[in-house]
């Protein structure tokens, strides 16, 4: 697969929690009124491998707490209509901002849900999906680093980890960086 790409740049401390690595794709038809990207908006001739965006970033990976995917418009990118076809998998052709509605719509719902009883109806659900659940895991405070097993989270969202003298840890901190030991 070939994209377009503006830039690649390492690290980047405004776009997401931690130092990330951003990547900036080239193009994007939306064209925003007051867009700060407007060097991303055309479409370039010349496009890289997603081999070689890797090689890039390689490097970093250890080093970075995520990756932000930026623009230009990502979804531009010629080539993501196949990986991503949310025609095809439904059958039917599916408007953006009619997709963009539904999902605002349901945020909406599960908001008054959340602010009239909590964290608790969530949990549940989160857990089913959450892959370090019972995992060796490292937590990145600060400049320190606490090995221990992902445990729960409880229900005032605060990550709990479980040392290895079997004390639970709690962690409440917005910079707390968590990344699978292995
Ligand atoms: S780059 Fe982003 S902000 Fe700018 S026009 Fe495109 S979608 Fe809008």
């Amino acid at each position: 697969m070939m994209l377009n790409l503006s830039r690649i740049h390492f690290p980047v401390t405004t776009l997401g929690p931690g130092n990330r690595i951003g990547i900036w794709f080239q193009g994007c038809s939306i064209r925003c009124k007051g867009c700060i990207s407007v060097d991303t908006w055309g479409m370039k001739k010349g496009s890289v491998s997603v081999d070689e965006i890797i090689s890039v970033i390689d490097p970093w990976l250890d080093m970075a707490d995520g990756i932000t995917i930026s623009g230009g418009e990502p979804f531009d990118q010629p080539e993501v209509s196949n990986w991503i076809d949310v025609a095809e998998i439904t059958g039917n052709t599916v408007s953006r901002n009619y997709l963009a509605g539904l999902i605002v719509n349901e945020l909406l719902s599960q908001l008054n849900i959340y602010q009239h009883q909590g964290s608790s109806p969530f949990l549940d659900v989160w857990r089913q999906y959450n892959v370090m659940q019972g995992k060796e895991i490292m937590v990145h405070v600060n400049n320190d680093m606490i090995v221990g097993v992902f445990h729960d989270i409880s229900e005032q969202g605060e990550l709990i980890l479980q040392c290895g003298n079997g004390k639970l840890k709690y962690f409440q901190c917005g910079e707390v960086s968590v990344r699978t030991k292995n």
